[in-house]
C-alpha cells in the first residue's frame, strides 16, 4: 500500500456533497466504501427495510481476517436543513470558510468517517504485512432516523456470518467544548409513555355528576414531576422526567372532559430497567387512581461500559495529541452504541457537537486534523500497545 495520504477534510468534502438526509443515502456510502475498497477493505453493501423511503443503506468494510477486529461505527446519514435559506452557505456545498469545513453531516458525522478512513490507511501503511489483526467499519444510513434498519440489522447480519467485533469506537461527536474533553463511556436509557385518563363527561355545573379527566391527569402529572426518580450513580447524572405534551382539545368551557391525554419522556440511568420504571410509573398513577391507560415505548435501555482498557487507551491517545484529558460522560441522547455494546465494548469519541443538528453546522479543519491523528494513535495503543 504506497497511496498517496489521504486528505480527510477532502474526503469530509466529498460526504457533505452528498444530500443523504435520513433515510436518502444519495451515493453517500459510494463515497466510503470507494476509500475503503482502495485501502483492499472488502465491502458489503447491506440494504435493509421495504422499497421505497423505508429502505436503508448500511455499509460492513472489513480490511483483514485476523482478530481482533476494532470496528469504527458511524452513520453517513443526516437531519434535515431545516430550510437551507437560514443557512449563511449551501448546506451540501463543503464550503471552507474561515479555516472550518462547513455543512450539514460536518460534525455529525460525515467529518468524523473521513478522519478515521485517513487514520485507517496511515496505521495499515505503517504496519504493512505485519498487521495481523482486523480493522472494520460500520456506517449506517439510519441512525438520525427510526433506526430500525441500520445498525441492529446489520448486527445481525453480522452474527448470521459469524463476524466477530472485539472493540467498537462509535464517532459521534462527543466533544463538549473542545476536540478532546468528553468521551462516552455509556448512555442513559430513553422511555417515552403515552398517558390516557378516562373519566366520565359531563356539565362544570354539576360536577358530582361527571368524573373530570382533566383534574386527575393533572394530579398524576403533578405526581410524577414532583418526585425524585434518584440520584445519579457512579458515572450517570440523575434521571429525569419530563412532559412533552398535555392534550384534551375540548373546545366547550362548560364540558367536563371524559378523556385527557400527555406524553412523558423519562431519560433514564443504569439504576434502572425499562421494566423497573413501568413499574413504579403504574405504582404512581394508581396513587391518583381512577382509569387510565398507559402505551410506553423504549428507544433504548442504559447502559454502561465500565472504563477499562479500551477507554484508558483512547483517553491516552486524545491526551498525546492534544494535551486534554477526556471527561468520562454518559450524558445526551441515545446512539447507535445501545446496540453494539450487547456485542462488544464500546468507546464513543469524535468532534466538537457545539454545531450538530444546527443551522451552519461546520468542522474546524483543525479539529479534523488532530481526530484524525487521535484515531491514528488509538490504533497503534490498540494494536501494539505503543
Ligand atoms: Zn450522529
Amino acid at each position: 500500500m504506497s497511496e498517496a495520504a489521504l486528505d480527510p477534510a477532502a474526503l469530509a468534502a466529498a460526504l457533505i456533497r452528498r444530500p443523504s438526509v435520513t433515510p436518502r443515502d444519495e451515493g453517500a456510502l459510494d463515497v466510503v466504501a470507494a476509500a475503503l475498497e482502495r485501502l483492499g477493505f472488502t465491502c458489503h453493501r447491506l440494504v435493509f427495510g421495504g422499497d421505497g423511503s423505508g429502505r436503508v443503506h448500511n455499509l460492513y468494510a472489513r480490511r483483514g481476517s485476523g482478530r481482533p477486529n476494532l470496528c469504527f461505527a458511524g452513520h453517513t446519514d443526516v437531519v434535515p436543513t431545516g430550510g437551507a435559506e437560514a443557512w449563511s452557505f449551501d448546506p451540501f456545498g463543503a464550503t471552507v470558510r474561515d479555516g472550518a469545513l462547513c455543512g450539514r453531516g460536518a460534525v455529525d458525522m460525515k467529518g468524523a468517517i473521513a478522519a478515521f478512513i485517513a487514520a485507517a490507511q496511515s496505521y495499515l501503511d505503517e504496519r504493512g504485512p505485519g498487521f495481523t489483526g482486523s480493522i472494520s467499519l460500520l456506517i449506517t444510513g439510519d441512525e438520525e432516523g427510526a433506526a430500525i434498519n441500520g445498525t441492529c440489522r446489520v448486527l445481525d447480519w453480522l452474527t448470521e456470518h459469524g463476524e466477530i467485533l472485539d472493540a467498537c469506537l462509535v464517532g459521534e461527536p462527543t466533544s463538549a467544548q473542545a476536540l478532546g474533553d468528553m468521551i462516552k463511556i455509556g448512555r442513559r436509557g430513553s422511555m417515552t409513555g403515552r398517558l390516557t385518563v378516562h373519566g366520565v363527561q359531563g356539565h362544570t355545573a354539576y360536577p358530582h355528576l361527571a368524573d373530570n379527566a382533566a383534574h386527575r391527569l393533572v394530579a398524576m402529572l403533578h405526581a410524577l414531576t414532583t418526585t425524585e426518580i434518584d440520584r445519579g450513580s457512579e458515572h450517570f447524572q440523575p434521571s429525569t422526567l419530563q412532559v412533552s405534551t398535555i392534550d384534551i382539545g375540548n373546545p366547550a368551557s362548560n364540558v367536563i372532559p371524559a378523556t385527557a391525554h400527555a406524553v412523558i419522556n423519562i431519560r433514564f440511568n443504569d439504576r434502572w430497567t425499562s421494566e423497573m420504571l413501568k413499574s413504579r410509573l403504574a405504582e404512581q398513577l394508581d396513587m391518583v387512581g381512577g382509569r387510565y391507560t398507559l402505551d410506553t415505548s423504549v428507544s433504548g435501555e442504559s447502559f454502561l461500559v465500565s472504563p477499562g482498557t479500551l477507554s484508558d487507551r483512547l483517553a491516552e491517545a486524545i491526551r498525546r495529541v492534544t494535551g486534554r484529558t477526556p471527561e468520562f460522560s454518559t450524558t445526551g441522547g441515545t446512539s447507535d452504541a445501545r446496540f453494539i455494546q450487547a456485542h462488544c465494548p464500546v468507546v464513543e469519541f469524535g468532534l466538537v457537537g457545539l454545531t450538530m443538528h444546527k443551522v451552519d453546522e461546520r468542522v474546524e479543519l483543525a479539529d479534523l486534523a488532530d481526530l484524525t491523528q487521535i484515531y491514528r494513535t488509538f490504533l497503534g495503543l490498540y494494536f501494539d500497545h505503543s
